[in-house]
């Protein structure tokens, strides 16, 4: 398994390599790429990457704790949380996005990342929208990645989008929001998927009305893998090779984006 991961990975990472010029923005992160001696005895701490996997699958008994407004950012308020989408057939989104988030750390974790998710499993209720953005700011993570899936019933609607904070409301939103929406989404490109025919642009979704991205202090993207209402999209979000492929279409992006950045 670990080997077969590694190789899926490796072979994501070399196309996405190519295609993924580097502007170097500041005041991200600041741990050096550069080589360090073996005798160094300073050991370096690990760079962090959280996770954030939409919805959760206790929501759906809780509408009085997930319909309580939060803040959402640019003074606005929304719903602590919400229960999410589900395909035709009844596999719910926060099963895909929990799944997938784990296989996204599975890959991260073996290159050396540490991985912080917003939730510990997927039965239980929250946490709202806010309190999952103050994880990634309290980490100081190097990247932040909600993983969702979208529900769209505009006729043959299909495809990713990658969506970030816009306008920015701090430095970590703008150039390096953007830096990682686009290696996300040439991560998954790569990984064959294709890029949204019903929202944003050529898979790049600027938005400003999406609390996690808005409280982020932290560069921050929110991924829609794809149309769970779309049958033949769907078909591909419930199997497990499709989880697999997208996990790693995302974590190539991350690692991608953190090498970039001097997160490697
Ligand atoms: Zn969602």
């Amino acid at each position: 398994m670990r080997s077969l991961v590694g190789l899926v990975l490796s072979g994501v990472l070399l196309v996405a390599g190519c295609s993924s010029p580097a502007p170097v923005p500041s005041g991200v992160a600041r741990v050096s790429s550069g080589a360090s001696p073996a005798s160094s005895s300073a050991a370096r701490e690990p760079v962090a990457v959280v996770l954030d996997p939409g919805h959760n699958g206790g929501n759906a008994r809780r509408p009085d704790v997930i319909n309580a407004p939060v803040p959402a950012g640019r003074g606005r308020t929304k719903p602590c949380n919400t229960t999410g989408t589900a395909t035709d057939r009844g596999y719910a989104e926060h099963a895909f996005n929990w799944d997938v988030a784990q296989r996204v750390g599975s890959l991260l974790t073996a290159r050396g990342v540490r991985v912080i998710y917003t939730r510990p499993d997927d039965s239980g209720v929250g946490p709202c929208v806010d309190e999952r953005a103050a994880v990634g700011n309290r980490a100081g993570a190097a990247a932040v990645v909600s993983i969702h899936a979208d529900g769209s019933t505009v006729a043959g609607a299909r495809g990713f989008h990658v969506a970030y904070s816009s306008p920015p409301l701090n430095e970590a939103q703008g150039g390096p929001s953007v830096a990682l929406a686009e290696a996300v989404r040439a991560g998954l490109s790569s990984g064959g998927f294709p890029v949204s025919n019903y929202l944003g642009a050529e898979g790049l979704a600027p938005r400003d009305d999406l609390a996690g991205l808005n409280l982020s202090e932290r560069p921050a993207v929110l991924v829609e893998c794809g149309n769970m209402r779309n049958p033949a999209e769907a078909a591909v979000l419930s199997s497990v090779d499709g989880r697999q492929r997208y996990a790693a279409g995302i974590a190539a992006g991350v690692v991608s984006f953190l090498r970039q950045h001097g997160g490697f």
